[in-house]
């Protein structure tokens, strides 16, 4: 059971289409959740069928399993079986079920499902409950409910800083869809960017751009804000108090979240130190990116390896003076430029699931039962930081009008 603010609007769901099995202790003594997603209607599943189709959760698959290699906080996912048995969409597609391990399940949308039924007992719990499971070194903090909120969104920052870093973009940040371990988790019209644009979108129903990769640092505030305004009572006995426990704490989440991405970026650029100006230099990039729609990882990716320059054909002059900026502020660090450039391999991935290379393996699987396309994708995404290897197949941007849409696959 949970609930969740959706594109905005707050409903009561719980989960239609995922059967958690149980839990699993690991040899290295980790506690993780294994789930069955589109295992078949479930108490709550409203008018959906609980099914899932075959597509979507090899999306799922792959997307999540790239995102582990490249060394981002994530649920994982362990197998992807099909059924046998026909899921009706658009089209009649071919069933299947993933399973899926998570650190745990509990979402922002959890905590929100207690709050909705005006249950104290049950919010302080699962409070509880989440601090001993994922926090545990909050444990004889003098208020721990406080500082489970601060853990969490400190660990939100960090994680949406991740994702910004590789041009990520989840989807469908509902609060249902925020794991409260600090896990990516469901992966529904998820893709990565290509060419450098805050406002890209893929997901087909996200018609006003409200998860757009430029807003999901505000996003992820904004679900922040829910889950504090759902742990609210624990905070403190008086509201106002309370409030503006909840308050310091969030507000503290842009500054959080910026020294996550400058320091991130930093590192992507080979710069070890701090310097004031770096944000600007940063910027002027993403700026001179923008007016040259370049790609975000093939960007990085030529200025790691030092042929930014070499690879423009018509060598922008400001791009030049940019690239020696960069150099000059690279001269004033101790480290050598071959330390830079290990930094850099370490920080900018030179494969991402380009969203063509993952249709051509989700149709290949699905059409045509021909598995070897996928499992060389996944191959490739395995070492996303090898730089030694040159696979243009692999590297490519999508070529198109950027009209490539994704879709829940619910
Ligand atoms: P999602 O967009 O995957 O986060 O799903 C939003 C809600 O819709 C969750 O409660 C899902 O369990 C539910 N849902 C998605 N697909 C189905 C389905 N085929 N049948 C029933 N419920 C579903
Ligand atoms: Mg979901």
């Amino acid at each position: 059971a949970y609930a969740g603010h959706q594109f905005g609007h707050f409903t009561v769901l719980g989960d239609g289409r995922a059967i958690l099995l149980g839990e699993q202790i690991t040899p290295c003594g980790n506690r993780m959740d294994i789930q069955l997603k589109g295992a078949g209607q479930t108490r709550f599943s409203r008018r959906g069928d609980g099914r899932a189709a075959l597509g979507p959760m090899l999306r799922e698959y792959i997307i999540s399993e790239a995102m582990h290699a490249l060394g981002i906080p994530t649920t994982r996912s362990l197998a992807v079986v099909t059924t046998g048995e026909p899921v009706y969409r658009e089209r009649v597609l071919q069933g299947a079920v993933l399973t899926r391990v998570a650190a745990s399940h509990i979402r922002v949308g959890t905590l929100e499902w207690a709050s909705a039924h005006n249950d104290q007992g049950a919010t302080r719990a699962l409070a509880d409950y989440t601090r001993a499971r994922h926090y545990p070194q909050l444990a004889d903090s003098p208020e721990p409910y406080v500082a489970l909120f601060d853990a969490i969104v400190a660990r939100q920052a960090s994680l949406i800083a991740r994702w910004q870093l590789v041009g990520f973009i989840h989807g469908v940040m509902n609060t249902d869809n925020m794991a409260l371990s600090g896990e990516t988790i469901d992966y529904g019209p998820c893709a990565f960017m290509d060419t450098y644009d805050p406002a890209t979108v893929f997901s087909s129903i996200d018609y006003g751009g409200r998860y757009a990769y430029g807003n999901q640092p505000a996003i992820a505030q904004w679900n922040l804000a829910r889950l504090a305004e759902a742990m609210l009572p624990l905070f403190d006995p008086d509201a106002d108090r309370a409030a503006e426990r909840a308050t310091a704490t969030l507000d503290r989440f842009p500054a959080l979240f910026e020294q996550h991405w400058l320091d991130g970026m930093r590192a992507k650029l080979g710069l070890f130190t701090r310097e004031r100006d770096d944000e600007g230099l940063v910027n002027d990039l993403l700026a001179l990116m923008l007016r040259q729609s370049a790609d975000f990882t093939n960007t990085f990716r030529l200025i790691t390896t030092g042929r930014l320059l070499v690879h423009s054909t018509n060598t922008d002059p400001e791009l030049e003076a940019w690239y020696r900026r960069l150099e000059a502020r690279r001269g004033r660090q101790p480290q050598s430029p071959a330390e830079a450039a290990a930094l850099m391999r370490r920080h900018n991935p030179a494969f991402i699931p380009r969203n063509h290379k993952v249709e051509e393996a989700l149709s290949a699987a699905s059409s045509s039962d021909d598995w070897s396309v996928m499992a060389r994708l996944l191959e490739v995404l395995a070492t996303p930081y090898d730089h030694e290897r040159d696979l243009p197949a692999f590297s490519a941007p999508s070529v198109g009008d950027g009209s490539y849409r994704t879709f829940c696959g619910t």
